[in-house]
């Protein structure tokens, strides 16, 4: 299918357009009464009075929620398959990470010692291990076997140790590590030292002492191609998985920043203070909807305070994952959880019209679920960088009209989908369906103007293409405007 049709009399249009999306906006309201009538009567107390709920009320009533609005997304795209395959898969991996904290963790490194294991034959005790689990040995089959014996553990005290000693040897020794060098299963955080960040070895070349990496830690850049594909699924959910959901405490340093007892925010060893998110970003509400499956809701969490999230996230930005409770050991890696989430979206059938319609109208976003009413207010904005396009998007949502000017030649993208032709002229647009058609290798990539530093500036580390997202997601409200070629001066 390639058409959107939407249901409740709704078009692609309206998705764009105030009253459209305030209808929506309605028919959320209305289907919430319906089905959970005291959820709509504290959203309407929430958006009355935002500011009376103490922060933790605001965060269980936002996880509340965000079911009620991934199920309204759901059918509004017609989503509804794709989206519990994908929620299935998350279901799918949990076993690694239960079997990673109760066993691996909890059990098998308490009971064994490295030099009890170092040295030791793997080959058959994974020859026993797959008599007793009756599969091929995968990093799943193990999880989910030690936790069903786990379950009846008077009745496999064999193979629970069994399992213990492999386990030990898979965390524990270089040769685990090769072994299971895919999975997150057998990988434990690692003590952090803060004048050894990185794991670097002196090695002697041609007389002289040099700083190297081990061969399989490099990655080779060729050309402008990408390098580094950020985390998978299975290892962004052990990021998620690894996090305790520090807001029921209210301790989401990460988030809030992590404070002394003086109630100043703590200072690393470099002296760099741990203000955590600047955004303030809801992630350990957006880890703990993730963590359950809610693909789209983990999403709509993080727009609330981020709209722009695509130009955040891994290889980017990392205050929150300093301030992360973890201090002494390796934080939570937000970031890729953060990119995870937004990816997921993406990868569903019309995800880029789902996370772009969440940047214009978000009922997890007390405040300001959908743009405000034309201002009358015109705004130029010299610069389309990362502060450039962050503030043109909520100008935008303020009622502003933007015009937003850049140094660098902005190369035009197709009017089917930017809905701007040759001429600068408004037409229509279609939906996007795959947001796989917006990617193109960065090694072919030509600059396309829009992204000030992030267009010239960051290296083949960061996906670029998310430069185009952000620009579709400015380009086709009809209050934004921008030209490229052209400099400011001072007179
Ligand atoms: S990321 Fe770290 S600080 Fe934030 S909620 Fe998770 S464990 Fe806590």
């Amino acid at each position: 299918m390639t058409q959107l049709a939407l249901p409740h009399g709704l078009r692609f249009e309206d998705l764009y357009d105030e009253a459209g999306v305030a209808r929506l906006d309605g028919l959320f309201l209305s289907e919430l009464e319906r089905r959970a009538p005291e959820l709509a009567a504290q959203l309407k107390a929430g958006r009355a009075a935002p500011d009376a709920l103490g922060r933790k009320e605001e965060s269980d009533l936002l996880i509340a929620l965000a079911p009620h609005l991934e199920d309204l997304l759901a059918e509004l795209f017609s989503i509804r398959a794709p989206l519990a395959e994908l929620a299935a898969t998350h279901h799918e991996l949990a076993p690694l990470y239960n079997c990673k904290r109760l066993f691996v963790q909890r059990q098998a490194l308490k009971a064994h010692k490295p030099a009890e294991v170092e040295g030791l034959d793997p080959a058959p005790l994974e020859a026993e291990l797959e008599r007793r689990i009756g599969a091929p040995l995968t990093d799943l089959t193990f999880a989910r076997a030690t936790l069903a014996w786990m379950d009846a553990e008077a009745t496999h005290q064999e193979d629970l140790a069994l399992a213990g000693r492999y386990a030990a040897w898979a965390t524990l020794t270089e040769a685990g590590h090769q072994r299971w060098r895919g999975s997150p299963l057998f990988r434990m955080p690692h003590k952090l030292d803060p004048m050894h960040l990185i794991d670097l070895r002196t090695v002697e070349r041609h007389g002289a002492a040099m700083l190297d990496f081990p061969e399989e830690r490099r990655r080779p850049r060729e050309g402008f191609a990408l390098t580094d594909q950020g985390a998978d699924l299975k290892h962004a959910l052990d990021q998620v998985h690894y996090c305790i959901f520090c807001h029921h405490q209210q301790k989401d340093s990460c988030s809030k920043g992590f404070r002394e007892k003086d109630g100043g925010f703590r200072k690393t060893v470099f002296g760099v203070t741990l203000a955590g998110c600047p955004l303030d970003e809801k992630i350990s509400e957006m880890h703990e909807l993730k963590a359950a499956g809610r693909v789209i809701g983990a999403l709509a969490m993080v727009v609330v305070d981020n709209p722009l999230c695509a130009a955040t996230g891994h290889r980017i930005c990392n205050d929150c994952m300093k301030a992360c409770i973890y201090q002494k050991q390796e934080p939570v890696d937000i970031p890729q959880a953060e990119t995870r989430v937004l990816k997921d979206v993406l990868a569903l059938p019309w995800g880029f019209e789902i996370y772009g319609l969440l940047t214009r109208w978000n009922p997890l976003n007390l405040r300001h679920p959908v743009a405000r009413p034309a201002s009358g207010r015109r705004v130029l904005i010299a610069g389309l960088g990362p502060a450039g396009f962050n503030l043109a998007h909520f100008l935008l949502n303020d009622g502003h009209t933007v015009f937003a000017v850049d140094g660098l030649k902005i190369e035009p993208l197709s009017p089917a989908l930017s809905g701007v032709d040759a001429a600068g002229k408004r037409v229509p647009f279609r939906p996007i369906r795959d947001a796989a058609e917006l990617v193109e290798p960065l090694d072919d990539r030509v600059m396309a103007g829009f992204g000030g530093v992030a267009e010239y500036g960051i290296t083949v580390r960061w996906d670029k293409n998310f430069l185009k997202i952000i620009r579709l997601l400015l380009e086709r409200r009809s209050r934004f405007a921008m030209a490229g070629g052209v400099r400011h001066r001072e007179a």
